[in-house]
């Protein structure tokens, strides 16, 4: 029989706005490996980025709005209280300790994955989660050499293993393509010509709370 009592999506980001591209490829996938349980994890400082247009403190905001308007997701806070820089690794050793017979699914976007190998300590990502890469449009990277023998490792196409195995796979999740980003949604809040091309791509309580706050305006 197994041993994993419950199957946590969680899904690490700046969230700056957080967007549609975000969230539809996450429901998707949070349906196909029946997650349990969906967390919206927004990182203080990302070691990789420079965050430029709204503050921590705003981008948990806009996520516990997100979470409100989509009640399957729900925000992890655990990176306000761990030693920054945020390092995954370090975030995902917490998270194990918490939730030791879980298994932890952590959810990235395919331009995430080709970059993977510039972590802090990448390899023992496997350590604590299971991986579920969603595609995204208009990726130019390709995988390194390590980066390649490392999917061919541990890549796994049956979904059901996450209810095997509490972490050690990584999966290409079958999720709709969504060609956004926050940094095209920042220039086009920034441009009062296109603020309504962000809008479609914003929950409502989102882009009213980004307006109230008069974020992203140069
Ligand atoms: P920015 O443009 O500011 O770099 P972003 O839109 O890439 O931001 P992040 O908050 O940095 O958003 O991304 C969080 C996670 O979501 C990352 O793993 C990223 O690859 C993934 N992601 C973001 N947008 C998409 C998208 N349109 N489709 C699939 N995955 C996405």
């Amino acid at each position: 029989m197994s041993s994993v009592t419950s199957v946590i999506g969680l899904f690490g980001g700046t969230f700056n706005p957080p967007h549609i591209g975000h969230i539809e490829p996450l429901l998707q996938a949070a349906k196909d490996f029946a997650f349990t349980e969906v967390r919206l994890l927004p990182a203080p400082i990302p070691p990789h980025k420079t965050v430029v247009g709204a503050t921590f403190e705003q981008r948990i905001r806009m996520v516990e709005l997100v979470c409100k308007a989509y009640p399957i997701l729900q925000p992890e806070l655990c990176e306000q209280d761990l030693p920054t820089p945020s390092y995954t690794v370090n975030t995902l050793a917490h998270l194990r300790k918490h939730n030791p017979t879980a298994s932890i699914v952590f959810v990235i976007g395919e331009d995430s994955l080709l970059a993977l190998d510039t972590w802090f300590q990448w390899q023992r990502l496997l350590d604590y989660c299971h991986i579920a890469v969603l595609p995204r449009p208009n990726c130019q990277a390709t995988a390194s050499a390590p980066l390649s023998d490392w999917l061919a490792k541990h890549h796994k196409s049956d979904k059901s293993v996450v209810n095997q195995m509490t972490n050690g796979a990584v999966f290409f999740a079958e999720t709709p393509l969504r060609d956004v980003s926050s940094t095209q949604l920042r220039e086009w809040l920034a441009n009062p010509d296109l603020v309504s091309q962000a809008k479609q791509w914003l929950a409502p309580e989102v882009f009213t709370y980004i307006q109230q706050q008069q974020l992203y305006i140069n």
